[in-house]
């Protein structure tokens, strides 16, 4: 008998979370629904992702308070989800101080630039999107913290350290070469913003943790836009979404912009570039006559 060769597959699109074998009777995104305390819409229009500082919090005041009042008015048929290296305490105090500007929760946050994913109404983690970030920085920072302590250039201490490490920086003493030798422990590193230094477990980043969440969430990617700007928004762009680079995008990550396919690059700031860009991907029509 002969056997025909294998049918070559498609590579599976890579993802950490998937279901466990307990969980077959019930869809993920049914799973996830039940750790939230409020209501995903259940046919959202638009899936903004939007990082915070430099993009969201950013842009003419006045834009801000209009978008801020859009996403408000609009939590039925705009799916909102924060996607920022801040940790959830940071995110927690953000809400309440601009919540004089009209500021509010979203449907869900992807925090510690994609280590965390948490409720946005109550700030509580997923369990089932952090477990497997868990495993995979389990013993890490025990080995890398020795290798970054006293390092020039670093903060004495870690700003975070929420299945991650993040350090201020000074980029003008960090010698990033020496970064190299932490990469041998199962971490990546990242510099954003010439402030930042991130220690990562190995391949999670705003773009992997956001494909995790529309795989859970089975949310089509034509719904979804990104917006960001700087290098730790490079992942999430990185991911081929539908993605807008906002105007006062550091210039590492505007260097990056050739090898971008599906990112737009706006000339407006913070919340006008979200705007430009909604319009430029075909979303001007949920917000035409209500800003
Ligand atoms: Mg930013």
């Amino acid at each position: 008998m002969t056997s025909s060769p294998p049918q070559a597959q498609p590579a599976p699109r890579r993802s950490l979370w998937g279901p466990g074998p307990g969980d077959r009777l019930r869809t993920p995104r049914v799973l996830f629904q039940a750790h939230l305390a409020a209501p995903l819409p259940s046919g959202p229009d638009l899936v903004l992702v939007t990082d915070l500082d430099g993009t969201l919090l950013e842009g003419a005041l006045p834009t801000r308070r209009r978008v801020y009042d859009w996403l408000a008015s609009q939590r039925h048929r705009v799916l909102h989800v924060f996607c920022t290296g801040r940790d959830l305490r940071s995110v927690a105090r953000l809400l309440a101080e601009q919540a004089a500007v009209g500021l509010r929760a979203p449907h869900l946050v992807i925090g510690d630039v994609g280590c965390t994913v948490a409720c946005g109404t109550t700030l509580i983690p997923l369990p089932l999107a952090l477990e497997p970030i868990e495993a995979l920085w389990q013993g890490r920072a025990e080995r890398v913290l020795p290798l970054l302590a006293g390092m020039p250039g670093l903060s004495p201490h870690p700003l975070s350290a929420d299945r991650r490490l993040a350090y201020g920086i000074d980029p003008r003493r960090l010698d990033t070469s020496r970064l190299a030798a932490v990469e041998a422990h199962g971490v990546d590193w990242l510099v954003s913003g010439d402030k930042y230094l991130d220690i990562l477990p190995a391949g999670v980043n705003k773009g992997s943790t956001l494909l995790g969440l529309l795989e859970w969430l089975e949310l089509e990617e034509a719904l979804v836009v990104t917006a960001g700007d700087s290098l730790n928004d490079l992942a999430m762009f990185e991911t081929g979404l539908q993605s807008v680079m906002v105007g006062n995008a550091e210039p590492g990550l505007v260097r990056a912009l050739p090898g971008l396919a599906r990112t737009y690059r706006s000339r407006a700031h913070g919340c006008d570039g979200i705007l430009d860009g909604l319009r430029h991907f075909g979303f001007g029509h949920l917000f035409d006559g209500l800003l």
